[in-house]
């Protein structure tokens, strides 16, 4: 079953962010729900809310945060809830050809959860460099 939490959104280009109620999936496989302790404000969230990254709004901002692995999807073994972790926006494959060559900054295949955090209208949201954590909790990829 999906939750809700409350989240700092970026609705559009330059205008003022809003606390909205976001719906955040079950893990499916290969991800995680993570309750987040804190999360740092970066100017790249900036960036995002002003339209200097992309288009996609409505974008969930924050993505340098720590937090407790809440619940895992299947195959996850690499973390179990209860876990404290770190997030990290550039989780990389490590079987590509740049992992394999020990260059995992070059990575292909860098990891983001495979479902969408929405609004409760069923809006996509798109999470700030993958993870999305100005919420309380948030769906990253368990490589993250
Ligand atoms: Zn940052
Ligand atoms: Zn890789």
């Amino acid at each position: 079953m999906s939750q809700q939490v409350q989240g700092v959104v970026a609705v559009g280009k330059g205008d003022a962010v809003r606390l909205e109620t976001i719906v955040v999936p079950d893990p499916g496989p290969g991800e995680a729900v993570v309750k987040v302790r804190a999360c740092g404000v970066c100017h790249t969230d900036l960036h995002y809310r002003e339209g200097g990254i992309n288009d996609e709004f409505p974008f969930l901002l924050g993505h340098e945060a720590a937090g407790v692995v809440e619940s895992v999807g299947e195959g996850v073994t690499d973390v179990a809830p209860g876990d404290f972790v770190i997030l990290n926006w550039r989780a990389v494959c490590g079987t590509c050809r740049a992992c394999r060559r020990g260059r995992s900054w070059y990575c292909f295949h860098t990891h983001n959860a495979r479902q969408r955090m929405t609004l409760l209208d069923g809006t996509e949201l798109t999470p700030a460099l993958g993870i999305g954590a100005f919420a309380e909790k948030t769906l990253v990829a368990a490589g993250q």
